[in-house]
């Protein structure tokens, strides 16, 4: 009897790889459908997830991660995450992933688009798990992706109104912009991300989720609206040399320190 093979897609709650969830319906029957919960994510990636599961007609398996973001926090001395370190990613999506598929052969689905192939997606370290890519292989584009998303009917997650991708809500990936989004939409989160910032008296040492800036700092009024000018600016600047921009172009501007982990924002 030949093994069994799993088919599995991760959802982050992002646009490509929803769409990817909506391109394949029907398409591989006993395909699973998986979401790695931090249990920080934003109450509009939840919403989605439970928008986009009414669609598929199939469950979305919600894998958790064994402990709390705070647990693994006080476990690496309080330093926060950042995109050099990136432990969140490995402790609180990775690790579970992997015990979920356990030693099973697995075809995973990855939602990388035509236009990105410098983007490779989640690494699996195990050789019992096969990427597979449709939207290159479908030369399926951005434009395509927003397009698959509004022909059926689940469009995007609507945090894009403020924030361009998923992920926790304290994402150090998050632009200065992003940040004020979340103080305005949500300034409850924005508070308790504010809570894990911490600095050390003695030797002056800062941990922060934005560089060089504590979230105290950034929520003052005049900062607020410095960042808000910066990024008004920004958008006029690349209205003028790009036409038909839309919210989904402008946000990419800032340098946040790295790629944004695939596992958790694509
Ligand atoms: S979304 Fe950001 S903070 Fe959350 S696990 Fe991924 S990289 Fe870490």
């Amino acid at each position: 009897m030949s093994e069994k093979v799993r088919h599995i897609l991760s959802l982050s709650g992002g646009k490509d790889s929803s769409a990817l969830a909506v391109f394949m319906k029907g398409k591989v029957p006993e395909m699973e459908y998986v979401f790695c919960d931090t249990g920080d994510e934003l109450q509009e990636t939840y919403e989605y997830l439970d928008k986009l599961e009414f669609f598929l007609g199939k469950k979305i398996t919600r894998i958790n991660a064994d402990r709390p973001f705070k647990h693994y926090l006080a476990l690496y001395n309080g330093v926060l995450p950042d995109a050099r370190t990136r432990w969140c990613t490995r402790m609180l999506k990775i690790k579970p992933y992997e015990k979920f598929i356990g030693n099973d052969r697995v075809i995973s689905y990855v939602g990388i688009r035509a236009d990105e192939p410098y983007r490779t997606g989640y690494i699996a370290t195990s050789e019992r798990v096969r990427a597979v890519y449709p939207f290159v292989e479908n030369n399926i584009r951005k434009d395509d992706v927003f397009k698959i998303l509004e022909d059926s009917g689940v469009g995007v997650p609507s945090y894009y109104q403020w924030r361009s991708r998923s992920g926790c809500f304290f994402c150090f990936f998050q632009q200065r912009i992003e940040w004020v989004g979340l103080l305005e939409r949500h300034p409850d989160l924005f508070k308790r991300a504010m809570a894990y910032e911490k600095s050390d008296p003695l030797t002056g040492e800062r941990f922060t989720w934005v560089e060089g800036e504590s979230l105290a700092e950034l929520a003052r009024p005049e900062r607020i609206a410095e960042i808000k000018a910066q990024y008004a600016k920004r958008v006029a600047s690349q209205k003028k040399s790009q036409a038909n921009l839309g919210l989904k172009d402008v946000f990419v501007e800032e340098d946040t320190g790295g790629a944004p982990c695939m596992m958790c924002q694509l």
